[in-house]
């Protein structure tokens, strides 16, 4: 690395603030292959749609240059459908605009949704978080909440997420109302690549910069053949005449359009083809490495680093998620109270290579290891980090 670039000890998991996770092997060869060749983008597009169906269950799919980009191509999909004209005006719609979603689903990403001209509309009220109540939103507020100008549901799955998808994918199917699903960082466990759209969800998102190990500028938007077909519409690049236009028709059926439309919402947030061939060389080895394989290697990062720190003053470590291969196992410490984990903490942000833990902000005297980010030679210098 550069002399006057720092770097860091990334032990806080996948953080696109940290620079993302390690890519997965394979990555950057598929990416180097990938700068050997010129491609047709839509026929990569298609090629990646293909594959992508294959992992997903999912009629297409297409590679995003994150899952914010998901959204935002979701959005417009679900906002322009295959009107070209809408796709050509948007932000500005004259159609259906509004998106749905659950208060205590709100987060700073679905401002995507917003970038493509969507109006959030707000439902229910998560009660339990203000400690009056018992309540979060419930289904009937989804259905109650759908009118003429519904575009879409957003869904941001959680192993807590309430209510159930079930509940509101038979919501949209009923109203036709598409539903788009945020699943940005619900990998592991790989089941999860199928679930969503198993569950009858329209419109899928992961996040290919965590856990995937794919490029930290990499997503996955996987779902309806019709509104991914609307998406790569809308981020591929059109300056071509429509004549001379020949997409994959598996992947874009020209014949359900009057033309193209120019370049769209969605091209700010283009992907070369090293992020595409590099995204599905990251799915590819996912799949195969499986969860039991890449549970046991983060717990064996997580049990060496217990052993070589060994017993320390006033900080209780333990392994938490050792016996289920569907989690990411953590190492967790344990301090007296809040400021000494504070101070733990500043003392380890401020040594010359500094050392980025995660916190649990539901108890602030906890602190974690999260070994999904170390890389081999970082665990030496961790753990006399961790020593002091
Ligand atoms: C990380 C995350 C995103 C953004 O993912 P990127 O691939 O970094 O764009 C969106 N939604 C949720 C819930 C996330 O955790």
């Amino acid at each position: 690395m550069e002399q006057d670039l720092p770097t860091i000890i990334n032990a806080a998991g996948t953080l696109t603030r940290l620079s993302a996770g390690p890519l997965a092997p394979g990555v950057i060869e598929a990416m180097a292959a990938a700068d050997q060749v010129s491609v047709d983008m839509a026929a990569l597009q298609a090629h990646a749609s293909r594959v992508i169906a294959g992992a997903t269950g999912a009629e297409a799919g297409m590679v995003t240059s994150g899952a914010a980009a998901g959204l935002l191509l979701a959005a417009a999909a679900a906002l322009a459908r295959l009107d070209v004209g809408r796709m050509n005006n948007l932000p500005q719609t004259d159609g259906p605009d509004e998106i749905i979603i659950a208060r205590s689903h709100r987060n700073g990403y679905d401002h995507a949704l917003r970038a493509a001209g969507a109006k959030l509309i707000e439902v229910g009220l998560p009660e339990p978080m203000a400690g009056a109540g018992v309540r979060d939103a419930e289904a009937w507020e989804f259905d109650a909440a759908i009118g003429p100008r519904t575009a879409a549901i957003l869904y941001v799955a959680s192993p807590l997420a309430s209510p159930d998808l079930q509940d509101i994918v038979a919501i949209g199917k009923a109203r036709q109302v598409p539903v788009i699903v945020d699943a940005a960082a619900e990998l592991p466990p790989a089941g999860n690549l199928r679930q969503f759209i198993a569950a009858g969800a329209d419109l899928v998102v992961f996040s290919g910069g965590k856990v995937l190990g794919g490029p930290a500028g990499s997503g996955l938007l996987c779902g309806r053949s019709d509104l991914i077909m609307s998406a790569a519409l809308q981020c591929l690049d059109m300056d071509v005449p429509f004549a001379e236009w020949q997409p994959p028709a598996d992947f874009i059926d020209k014949s359900r359009l009057p033309g193209l439309p120019r370049q769209g919402i969605g091209r700010s947030c283009k992907v070369g083809k090293h992020e595409v061939m590099g995204l599905l060389a990251a799915l590819d080895h996912f799949l195969a490495e499986g969860d039991a394989a890449r549970h046991a290697r983060w717990l064996s990062v997580c049990e060496r680093i217990i052993k070589g720190v060994g017993p320390l003053d006033d900080i209780t470590l333990s392994l938490v998620g050792a016996d289920d291969v569907e989690q990411v196992p953590l190492l967790e410490l344990r301090l007296r109270d809040a400021l000494q984990a504070g101070r733990f903490r500043n003392r380890l942000l401020t040594r010359a290579t500094p050392v980025h833990l995660a916190r649990d902000r539901f108890n602030p005297s906890r602190l974690l290891v999260n070994p999904t980010c170390l890389r081999e030679t970082e665990i030496g210098p961790l753990i006399d980090a961790l020593r002091g």
